[in-house]
């Protein structure tokens, strides 16, 4: 499966607050930003398995710096979306909604938007949201995951 991530809120801290993972001399120094304790392990799971992992985000980083983000934490993603990109490729469909995963051929997106939740259930896209008082939160995608495949 293609499996998409946002990053505020759910991978990287914002106004919710999570542990994040221990970063490099060369991170702090290139500021990257820090990512949420887990997403290591987690993506290295998800990529043994089979799927592909992306970046949807409505954030106006550069998809250079987020590239270089998780690559620097050894754990490379294929794509990355950001608001630039989805603006373009959805064209007059920019509005409808925040994100739309089945533009990029994606099966499933992680968020920590109960919002996205109701787009998804109205325009049929598949979520999974996680809080950020979920401690076994790599474990609740995994499970997801699996779940999904075999759907
Ligand atoms: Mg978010």
């Amino acid at each position: 499966m293609t499996i998409s991530f946002d990053l505020d809120d759910t991978l990287i801290p914002g106004t919710k607050r999570f542990d994040t993972e221990k970063q490099t001399i060369v991170q702090r120094l290139l500021r990257l930003e820090k990512i949420r304790l887990g997403t290591i392990e987690l993506f290295k799971a998800l990529r043994s398995q089979g799927h592909r992992i992306y970046i949807y985000t409505t954030s106006f980083r550069s998809i250079l710096q987020i590239r270089l983000t998780f690559y620097l934490y050894g754990i490379p993603v294929d794509t990355v979306i950001n608001q630039p990109r989805h603006d373009r490729e959805l064209g007059e469909n920019k509005t409808r909604t925040s994100k739309f995963p089945p533009a990029f051929h994606i099966d499933v997106h992680v968020d920590d938007s109960p919002g996205l939740k109701i787009e998804g259930d109205k325009y049929n896209f598949r979520t999974i949201i996680i809080s950020e008082q979920d401690r076994t939160w790599v474990r609740t995608v995994l499970e997801m995951c699996e779940t999904l495949e075999h759907t």
